[in-house]
């Protein structure tokens, strides 16, 4: 794992960056912990809008998936978020970054600012991915009528599905996505102009 807090820190422009995004809360560390096997990776508890580096987990030698800081909390500082704004830049400018993670709270639903997100990262609709987290706190019946409208939301954009890290729900489903990411060179795609 690394971190990096300057663009001069990231790793080398090759493979791919997967990039796993969320609002503060939605679940993000707990999805990563969760889609890695290895709990504790990223830090499951703090300060709402205090995450400011890119932490970096290697799935496999050149394939990374990149944390990025929650978004969505007014109480970041005004500096903060200036610093964090030309970092997330720099990441997606990459020859590299090649698919987005977003996590949404399933009871929440998809807001303006998700929709922003998926915009910036600007990649084709098999590239971006929704993770409608926390599904257990839904009934079945309940949560895909929530991914029905989702999906309907997102149609023509990303692909979405339930997900649960407490209880499992979609796990493969999510990590079949990711290793689907993980068999593409980005880097070289775009280079060719793919
Ligand atoms: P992050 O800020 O997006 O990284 O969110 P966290 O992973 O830290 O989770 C935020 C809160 O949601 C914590 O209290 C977690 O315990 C809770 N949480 C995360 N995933 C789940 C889940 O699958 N089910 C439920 N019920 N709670 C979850």
């Amino acid at each position: 794992m690394l971190s990096v807090a300057a663009p001069a820190q990231f790793p080398p422009d090759q493979g791919i960056d997967i990039a796993m995004a969320g609002r503060s809360n939605a679940g993000k560390s707990s999805a990563i912990n969760t889609l890695l096997g290895r709990h504790g990776m990223a830090r499951t508890s703090k300060t709402p809008g205090r995450t400011q580096l890119l932490n970096y987990f290697e799935l496999v030698p050149g394939r990374r998936l990149v944390d990025l800081p929650g978004y969505g909390h007014a109480n970041a500082p005004g500096e903060v978020r200036s610093k964090w704004g030309p970092l997330i830049e720099a990441l997606r400018r990459r020859a590299c970054f090649g698919a987005l993670m977003l996590l949404v709270d399933c009871r929440r639903g998809l807001k303006d600012e998700d929709l922003g997100l998926l915009e910036w990262a600007d990649l084709p609709p098999d590239c971006l991915h929704v993770l409608l987290s926390k599904s257990d706190q839904l009934s079945r019946s309940e949560g895909l009528n929530v991914l029905r409208q989702v999906q309907a939301q997102l149609e023509g954009i990303a692909s979405a599905q339930l997900f649960s890290s407490l209880k499992g729900v979609g796990l493969e489903e999510a990590r079949s996505v990711l290793k689907r990411w993980a068999s593409r060179d980005a880097a070289s795609g775009k280079a060719e102009g793919k």
